[in-house]
């Protein structure tokens, strides 16, 4: 079972992820949190990776296959898994398919509209320490930029500026919306509404999920 997260930057798709792990138990694999972590490994992957990153442009998709192939290939995975941000290409999404035919699939597109796109993003700050992913309007941290989880600091994301977010959005137009169609055809394309409360959104995935995945366990 492979749960596929959709949507642009800033929609959501890492706080759904999140959620879906924590009630039913697939691990949230997100391939920019791997390479931001490669990055600050300082990995060849991460060398390779970093200033593509930075200029919120797409790594290639050799690197970023073979970075989720290798994650995916743990024991953790193996009852299934969510991906935040992968397939972004359509040449990423049939190398999904290549690594196992047989598995089912069930994509979820959290959609919202460029503006709200871009006061999320800009009110979007992560934990240093953890990643935990924090609102400066929606989910405000207790104590002024710190984590709730960890006692972090909480920091700007360096491909959360402006310009970079435009850079993003244009991306995600061209190499990543003709997913839409390519799993639409599949007939595994869900559309969730992104623009409502986190725990409203989480309520129409569960429904989706719970709707199309036989055998669902809630796990919390
Ligand atoms: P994200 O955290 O998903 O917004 O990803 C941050 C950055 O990592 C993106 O702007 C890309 O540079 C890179 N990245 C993440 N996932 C992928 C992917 N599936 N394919 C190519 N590049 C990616």
């Amino acid at each position: 079972m492979r749960i596929i997260l959709l949507g642009p930057p800033g929609s959501g798709k890492g706080t759904q992820g999140d959620l879906i792990e924590e009630k039913y138990g697939f691990p949230k694999i997100s391939s920019g949190d791997l390479l931001r972590e490669a990055v600050s490994q300082g990995s060849e992957l991460g060398k390779k990776a970093e200033d593509f990153m930075n200029r919120g442009e797409l790594v290639s998709d050799e690197l970023v296959v073979a970075m989720i192939k290798d994650r995916i290939a743990a024991q953790d995975c193996q009852a299934g898994f969510t991906l935040d941000g992968f397939p972004r290409t359509i040449p990423q999404a049939e190398s999904l398919v290549a690594i196992d035919p047989a598995s089912q699939e069930v994509v979820l597109d959290i959609q919202l509209t460029d503006k709200l796109i871009i006061e999320r993003i800009s009110a979007r700050r992560i934990c240093s320490l953890c990643g935990n992913i924090f609102n400066l309007r929606l989910k405000v941290p207790a104590a002024e930029n710190l984590c709730d989880l960890c006692g972090g600091e909480l920091i700007q994301r360096k491909d959360d500026t402006p310009e970079v977010i435009s850079r993003r959005l244009r991306v995600y137009r061209e190499l990543t919306l003709p997913l839409v169609r390519y799993y639409s055809e599949k007939r595994v394309y869900f559309p969730i509404k992104g623009e409502s409360k986190v725990e409203d959104v989480f309520a129409q995935v569960e429904a989706v999920l719970e709707k199309n995945i036989p055998g669902l366990r809630i796990t919390s």
